[in-house]
């Protein structure tokens, strides 16, 4: 998934009922592992999922920001645990390899070489060489635009009452 995931976290944001956060931290949680690995990928040449696709770094890095937002930032904690949800789906929605979701476990990440971002969208977006993850896409956004669209006939249903 790519332009999905911020899709996706804001449906399961909604569908949990979670407390609602700023665009910003929902971008940036959301996309968290694809900064960080894109980031490397084209500094490093290297394949762009990488490190930060593992379970593994995920529950590390969850547990030492959280262990000092406990110390420094205490009432920032809940937005740990949004990063953490978020962070989650992605990587869920990402549908990475074995080896990749759970490095180190099941041996070394092997790197496919350089990185091309316009290479990957126009993989993805036109020729649709991944089918299944471009759908779940697909059934994100809709879902997204229904909660949207419900949201808008409410407000208006109340400006129309107060009116
Ligand atoms: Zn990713």
């Amino acid at each position: 998934m790519i332009a999905g995931h911020i899709a996706c976290s804001y449906v399961f944001q909604r569908l949990l009922r979670l407390q609602p956060v700023n665009n910003v931290f929902l971008f940036v949680a959301s996309y968290l592992p694809d900064i960080v690995d894109k980031t490397i990928a084209i500094v490093f040449s290297i394949s762009g999922r990488g490190y930060f696709h593992s379970v593994t770094v995920m529950a590390v890095s969850y547990a030492l920001t959280y262990k000092i937002i406990s110390k420094v930032r205490p009432e920032f904690r809940q937005f740990i645990h949004l990063a953490a949800l978020y962070y989650a789906l992605h990587l869920i929605f990402d549908f990475p390899e074995l080896i990749v979701l759970f490095w180190p476990f099941l041996g070394p990440l092997q790197q496919s070489g350089h990185f091309s971002l316009l290479e990957r969208l126009y993989n993805y977006y036109v020729l649709w060489k991944y089918p299944f993850v471009l759908s779940s896409e697909v059934i994100f956004f809709t879902i997204l635009i229904i909660i949207k669209t419900k949201d808008n006939r409410a407000a208006a249903m109340n400006y129309h009452k107060t009116h």
